[in-house]
């Protein structure tokens, strides 16, 4: 940063991580040997998150709210006096739930960030105890600005940049570790806003290139960025390095290793990311600009989906058609998970708790303008995603594409809709042919 020194490393720890202390103080250790700073962001722990959804859930239930207090405390043992101070704002945030009932979003998200500052506070202790100097930070106070969609909300890097930059920028300057909120920032109104789940990664690649970082690690347990899910396809290989726009598609079709708006302001800024397991630190995928020699293929499986096909006379040469469909759907929050267009048919996939409304939301152009509706279809989405993977497409097995109901592809992802029953088989077929042939 100007004025002082190199840039700092930024370095994430996941929830999963931190169910292991003694590793992380180790890591951390052994990152500040090279001598320059560094920005960690933390997670809640493990199940936290979902411990304060549950509470959310059961807006009137004091017994819940009480049963996730405690486990709280009992989480996050040994609080300095402002991590106590923040464990007794958590119960009252839940004690208010009981007195005014199901909240709104701010108000959600104000009580979901409890998680990663009690985090925060707790890792910082567990330094401090090790004899590293950290200091715990909070998003929101520190000035990480986000829009106003809370639940999924951006963050805004150019309204952040002096208010993050100052205040790390302090920290470091002293040689402290700022451990950091992940997952939510403040809003433009001045609310508490979260990513949406699993937002920390997002968090660290926001803060990394507001700091000007080289270098972001993504410490996670018992992940690494696989050819495929090795539940379903057990001789899939580890991918040891990505292009940027590989880890986004990979991240969109439901690999669910990195939050999806991760690689952005990574790619914005050339930084390297780089994904690692604290269990095995020889497994790590590094996320870069891509490279011609290089080929990686990745095969995803997202299910269950539910497909629609919409038939409109005069088909999509008819202006505006599809701005209408998109317009309603988004009115009606429907999120379109894939989109297959010919002529005259738009196919919709959706997830299934927006079949309903779905079908809600084109009713009108189903009576007013004689469009035809038929679905819904239970389908899978197989993605093959890789640079240049329009090369692949002479190689596609025929026991993977018969019986798919649609296709589409754009020079690094290739989705085929098939019957959600063939999910399974077809991502095999699909890895054998791109992947295990191609290397034997
Ligand atoms: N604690 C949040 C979640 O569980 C954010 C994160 O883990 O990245 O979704
Ligand atoms: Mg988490």
């Amino acid at each position: 940063m100007r004025g002082s020194g190199p840039p700092p490393t930024v370095a994430k720890f996941g929830g999963a991580s931190l169910e292991e202390p003694e590793r992380v103080v180790g890591y951390v250790r052994a990152l500040r040997e090279g001598g320059d700073g560094l920005v960690l962001v933390v997670s809640a722990r493990e199940g936290v998150t979902d411990l304060l959804q549950g509470a959310l859930a059961r807006p009137r239930s004091a017994a819940e709210h009480r049963r996730v207090y405690l486990e709280l405390a009992r989480r996050h043992p040994e609080l300095s006096v402002a991590g106590q101070r923040q464990l007794e704002r958590t119960g009252r945030l839940l004690r208010d739930l009981e007195s005014d009932g199901a909240p709104d979003g701010p108000r959600s998200d104000r009580l979901l960030s409890q998680g990663e500052r009690l985090a925060v506070h707790w890792v910082a202790g567990r330094l401090a105890a090790a004899g590293i100097p950290a200091t715990p930070v909070e998003a929101d106070h520190l000035g990480l600005i986000t829009d106003n969609a809370y639940g999924a909300s951006c963050l805004l890097l150019d309204r952040s940049r002096t208010a993050v930059r100052r205040g790390l920028g302090r920290l470091l300057a002293r040689g402290e570790v700022p451990v950091v909120t992940g997952y939510f920032g403040r809003s433009l109104e001045g609310r508490v806003a979260t990513l949406g789940r699993g937002g920390s990664d997002y968090a660290a690649t926001g803060i990394a290139a507001l700091l000007g970082a080289r270098r972001v690690e993504l410490v996670k347990r018992n992940v690494a960025v696989f050819s495929a899910d090795p539940r379903e396809v057990p001789s899939a290989r580890p991918l040891p390095e990505l292009s940027y726009e590989e880890a986004e598609e990979l991240a969109q079709f439901g690999a669910r290793v990195l939050h999806p708006l991760t690689i952005e302001p990574a790619r914005a800024h050339g930084i390297r990311l780089k994904v690692r397991s604290l269990d095995d630190p020889t497994v790590s995928t590094t996320i870069g600009p891509g490279d011609p020699r290089r080929r990686n293929r990745a095969i995803t499986l997202l299910r269950p989906l539910r497909m629609f096909r919409l038939r409109v006379p005069g088909g999509r040469q008819r202006p505006g058609v599809v701005a209408e469909v998109s317009e309603r759907l988004a009115r009606s929050q429907v999120n379109v998970v894939q989109l297959f267009t010919s002529s005259a048919l738009l196919c919709l996939v959706v997830e299934p708790n927006g079949a309903k409304r779905l079908v809600t939301a084109l009713r009108p152009m189903t009576t007013d303008d004689a469009a035809v509706l038929d679905g819904p279809h239970q389908v899978a989405l197989v993605t093959v995603i890789g640079d240049r993977v329009l090369d692949d497409l002479d190689r596609l097995p025929s026991e993977a594409v018969r019986g798919a109901q649609g296709f589409s592809a754009t020079p690094r992802a290739l989705s085929l809709a098939v019957p959600e029953a063939h999910g399974r088989s077809v991502v095999g077929a699909l890895h054998r042919a791109l992947v295990e042939r191609r290397e034997a």
